[in-house]
């Protein structure tokens, strides 16, 4: 005889125990088999209790009697077939149990939402007449119970518990099933009636069509805009890759809602992700003036009911347009016809934590399964996805020049050595302050940009050459203006002492951070109204917004901070941006330092003066000559893509090799090495095609006291090789008892 067998992802801690891809397997009782499907959310036994998971494979099987059953299907219709299409492109791809990517893609808290509904079961006057008589004889709380359960038909386990002490309710429960009045059943909370998606897609769409700009504008996309539009457009519903590519202010957000108007218009949902949480509110409003669609924002900040509620609207197609960060990708979208990839070079869109995904590749295979259309939109498109353009693999469409005649920026290099030459010791040159006393007397804005925080990186004994390190990373500690000694990598605080615990020496704070760049902002013009953004000062929930409100409504003039500020912000006040030290990314330990600092860069001089005003940027460095920087003042995109691509290709970067980082991390440095060692000869000797680089200290190479190395593999092609390596890694991922291995398959940022 056979039986149904199904594969479950269960959603609880991923199990490694059970096979590669961390699933089990049930047996699905006959009265069960006609309610179980693919994507299916079903509850099943796990040792003593009851997990809550996914069905990701059906098949049939001659009797197992060892196999457990499934206890009961919760949503039949749970996770579409392309979302596990997506978990198994996921695990595949990045190396991680098929478990671990399906639960990527579940709401959260699946698990915790799960509860026992209670049924009252009596009809008819005469049946509840001869219930409630019966109930009379029952201990105390059974008639509320009853009563209650009887005027609703069914009730949670919750709400039944308030009517009475908790053990008392459960008892008159248990006895009022025992008489056959009530049954009960494990059910989803927080899951709407209506499962069926909405046939009904052209009435919707008629309220989509676009209308005039919020701000009474009204936006006719100019020659170039409309070119791209109409292509992306052509596309919908049969899906494609784009990539638009035009310089900040070109318009390519007024492309994207052009577009998304169309989508909608035509009755698909829209998708549009950004690289950081604090970019969702402008693109929110950005889509409310434009779009008459109801629009959900995903991002990790949600509350775990926020999100669950909106990913069951997407998922039935009530929500029509998502705004989120990368994952919000695994929002089921059943309508799904337009996928925007803002920023597409940010490294945001790497998951540093399993799984290990690259949004891009992922809304690309996504856009493939459902025909959806992906725009990948930058003004310094990443050099992988620039060249699949040029490959014709990915459509280009490219907006030349700024929207409404503004001009790009006017932009000065001034070279720090020439400053510290002439003894000129400020953070500051005298170029910038001259600038920003210009901003100042006309009435404008100023950003200035600094990628570090704290007040000095570093604090140096000049005596003895003490520096004093986090006890737990191989890392300077920074000093804060608060008189505290901290660690950027993992939030170990001391206090600062005034002299060098070694020699008794004086302590010197070496370079600048945010607050030592306010310090002298400060300083030299104390009547300026002067904001500061960065993690000291964004961290708590509606910071950043409040800078962000105050800033963009004209109620300060400075601006200092981190990356934070860089990314797609429209200041239309600022007329000038200062770069304080162009060099901090140019020496990462990194192959992608220098497109790095250029995507920096130019992203942060098109902050300067997008409408009527021109701009200005001041970029300071020791390094004028470097291209990077160079060509970042000069927004020459193009040259910088032609040196950066010949580069790759003569040491053999991505995107001719795919790059695949295996990190191993123990408490033990020496067995930490020997792991590192151990696997790099087990891939060379089975794949002499692969070169094994390392085992390389990462940075840092202690971090909260564990050890951390790392090999790197130039892979030929991944998707050959995949199959191959997977079998010779798996036994190291999740671990053995000491040592950790991590696989980051095409990783982009440090480790
Ligand atoms: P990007 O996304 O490329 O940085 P935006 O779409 O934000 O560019 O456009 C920059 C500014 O120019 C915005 O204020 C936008 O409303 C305006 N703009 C863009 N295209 C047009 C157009 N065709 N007509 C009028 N204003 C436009
Ligand atoms: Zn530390």
């Amino acid at each position: 005889m056979t039986n149904l067998v199904v594969e479950v992802a269960v959603s609880s801690t991923p199990v490694y125990a059970g096979n590669n891809d961390g699933t089990l397997s049930y047996r699905v009782a006959p009265e069960l088999s006609g309610q179980v499907q693919m994507g299916s959310l079903v509850l099943v036994p796990l040792g003593k209790r009851r997990a809550v998971g996914v069905v990701v494979a059906i098949k049939e099987r001659t009797d197992r009697t060892e196999l457990k059953d499934v206890a009961a299907v919760l949503v039949k219709e749970f996770l579409p077939p392309e979302m596990i299409e997506i978990g198994r492109y996921v695990a595949g791809r990045y190396v991680c149990p098929l478990a671990v990517a399906v639960n990527a893609l579940m709401p959260p808290a699946a698990g915790r939402r799960l509860e026992r509904r209670w049924c009252w079961l009596p009809s008819g006057e005469e049946g509840v007449n001869g219930a409630i008589s019966l109930v009379s004889c029952l201990p105390a709380p059974a008639g509320d119970v009853a009563e209650y359960l009887s005027r609703r038909g069914a009730a949670w386990e919750s709400q039944l518990l308030q009517l009475g002490p908790r053990r008392e309710v459960r008892a008159a429960l248990e006895a009022l099933k025992a008489h056959g009045l009530v049954r009960n059943e494990w059910s989803w909370r927080g899951m709407p009636k209506e499962r069926r998606l909405p046939t009904d897609v052209e009435g919707a769409a008629q309220a989509a069509a676009a209308k005039p700009d919020g701000t009474g504008r009204h936006i006719t996309l100019d020659a170039a805009q409309l070119r791209a539009a109409t292509s992306i457009n052509a596309a919908l519903g049969r899906g494609g890759t784009f990539l638009l590519y035009g310089v900040t202010g070109s318009g390519k957000t007024e492309v994207y809602l052009s577009c998304a108007a169309e989508a909608l218009a035509r009755g698909y949902q829209v998708m549009f992700l950004v690289p950081e949480h604090s970019l969702i509110p402008q693109m929110v409003t950005r889509i409310n003036q434009r779009l008459e669609a109801e629009v959900a924002v995903v991002h990790g900040e949600l509350a775990d009911g926020e999100r669950a509620a909106v990913w069951e609207r997407a998922r039935i197609g009530k929500v029509r347009v998502i705004v989120g960060t990368r994952a919000a990708l695994f929002t089921p979208m059943p309508r799904l016809g337009l996928i925007v990839v803002d920023e597409e070079h940010a490294g945001s869109y790497k998951q540093d934590t399993a799984p290990r995904y690259d949004a891009r590749e992922v809304a690309i295979k996504r856009g493939q399964l459902q025909r959806a259309v992906v725009v990948l939109g930058s003004a310094t498109p990443s050099t992988e996805i620039f060249y699949l353009a040029g490959q014709g693999k990915i459509h280009l469409l490219e907006l030349p020049q700024r929207a409404g005649n503004a001009g790009l920026p006017r932009v000065e290099i001034v070279d720090l050595r020439a400053e510290f030459h002439d003894g000129h010791h400020g953070i500051l040159s005298r170029r910038l302050v001259e600038e920003i006393n210009g901003v100042l007397t006309a009435g404008r804005q100023a950003i200035l940009f600094l990628n570090r925080r704290g007040y000095a990186p570093y604090v140096l004994c000049r005596q003895c050459g003490h520096v004093p390190l986090c006890r737990h990373c191989a890392v300077a500690l920074t000093y804060h203006r608060d008189g505290t000694l901290r660690c950027h990598y993992c939030g170990y605080i001391e206090r600062a002492e005034g002299k060098c615990p070694v020699c008794g020496g004086n302590l010197s704070r070496l370079g600048s951070g945010t607050q030592r760049v306010e310090e002298e902002v400060r300083a030299l013009w104390p009547g300026a109204r002067i904001l500061r953004a960065d993690r000291d000062t964004t961290a708590k929930k509606g910071q950043w917004e409040k800078i962000y409100r105050t800033f963009a409504g004209g109620e300060a003039d400075i601006l200092i901070g981190t990356q934070t500020i860089t990314k797609g912000m429209d200041f239309p006040g600022v007329t000038l941006v200062g770069v304080v030290n162009a060099d901090l990314s140019l020496y990462q330990p990194d192959f992608r330092a220098r497109e790095r600092t250029f995507q920096l860069l130019t992203q942060v001089a098109g902050r300067a003066g997008r409408r009527d005003a021109p701009g200005t940027v001041v970029i300071q460095t020791y390094n004028p000559q470097d291209p990077a920087i160079a060509l970042a003042a000069f927004q020459d995109y193009q040259r910088f893509y032609a040196q950066e691509i010949a580069m790759r290709r003569r040491l053999g970067y991505p995107p001719f090799v795919k790059l695949v980082r295996l990190g191993f991390t123990g408490s033990d440095e020496a067995e930490v090495i020997a792991a590192a060692h151990e696997v790099a000869e087990l891939i060379s000797n089975a794949e002499s095609n692969i070169q094994v680089l390392g085992p390389a200290p990462g940075y840092p190479s202690r971090l909260k006291d564990l050890y951390r190395w790392q090999l790197m593999l130039k892979v030929p092609g991944w998707s050959r090789y995949k199959n191959r390596l997977t079998p010779i890694l798996a036994p190291y991922i999740g671990g053995r008892r000491t040592i950790r291995m991590i696989v980051d398959v095409g990783p982009i940022n440090p480790w």
